[in-house]
């Protein structure tokens, strides 16, 4: 596996990292991994439900056509539908622009057993509002602490928190919207916001780079997905989500068992004081 993972403040340089994934991984063992993955995600899930006492929340940030919904689309399909809320964040509402950033985002985080997927998320608010100034600087660079208070806010909670650069090339995402305007089927995805904002790669750079710089820790990374290929990207969004949740699995599984006990105690009892009253 390569990809960066970032839990301290500090400098993120994403020009020093990798887009591709690395030479000698194979699509098709890429492959075969995710599905071992797959089903160890379903079975970590199931017990995080069961068990109640954490959340995960997943975080997708990307440029346009880097893969968010393609990487939704995966991992979801590896969870069961059941503990899954997908929330996509578009252009603020003029209810959600009458309230802090924060509210319209806090009001879908996962409760506890669940996982919610975020599709863009409050990042947008030191993303998109700082590179279009949307508002004015003192504004967004105060949302950084904002924003670690509020992660530290979920983490204290018990909320698994990962968040998701999907890291492509400005060659592919040229690709990608250019194969988006030549096929029919794809078109309706296509928005002129796409190539403004491909105008200022740059500028949307460094606004990523002070994010992840200065909103990363233990509780709450960052992690930046080589994105090129889109087999690369699934394996490593699974691979690092299973990790995450993996530490957790001796405890829930207890807690299971213990419900189980007590379950089985109670019917016990109940068929011995059925059978005892029909006496
Ligand atoms: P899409 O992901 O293609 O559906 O597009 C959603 C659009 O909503 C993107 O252009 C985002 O930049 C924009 N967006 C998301 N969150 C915000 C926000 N907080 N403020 C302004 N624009 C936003
Ligand atoms: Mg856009």
């Amino acid at each position: 596996m390569r990809f960066h993972r970032f839990e301290g403040e500090g400098k993120v340089k994403l020009g020093d990292i990798p887009e591709d994934p690395p030479d000698g991984v194979s699509k098709r063992e890429a492959k075969d991994r995710f599905d071992e993955l797959d089903k160890e995600i379903f079975e970590l899930q199931d017990w995080m439900w069961g068990a109640g006492t954490h959340s995960t929340l997943l975080i997708l940030q990307g440029r346009d056509a880097a893969g968010k919904d393609g990487a939704v689309k995966h991992m979801s399909g590896a969870l069961n539908p059941r503990g899954v809320v997908v929330t996509s964040f578009g252009v603020p509402t003029e209810e959600e622009r009458e309230h802090d950033f924060l509210w319209r985002v806090h009001r879908q985080v996962p409760r506890a057993g669940r996982i919610a997927v975020f599709n863009r998320s409050h990042y947008e608010d030191v993303l998109v509002a700082r590179v279009r100034e949307l508002v004015p600087k003192a504004v967004w660079k105060e949302r950084y602490g904002l924003i670690n208070a509020f992660e530290r806010t979920l983490a204290a909670a018990n909320c698994i928190i990962l968040k998701f650069f999907l890291h492509i090339t400005k060659d592919e995402q040229e690709e990608r919207l250019l194969a988006r305007e030549r096929s029919p089927a794809d078109a309706w995805k296509l928005s002129i916001d796409d190539w403004k904002d491909r105008d200022r790669w740059d500028e949307y750079t460094e606004a990523y780079e002070d994010a992840m710089g200065r909103c990363s820790s233990p509780d709450a990374p960052w992690i930046v997905v080589p994105a090129n290929a889109k087999w690369y990207r699934d394996l490593v969004v699974a691979e690092v989500l299973a990790h995450a949740l993996r530490p957790h699995k001796a405890a829930w599984r207890k807690t299971l068992d213990e419900r189980g006990k007590v379950r089985r105690q109670d019917l016990r009892e109940w068929r011995a004081a059925r059978r005892a009253a029909s006496k």
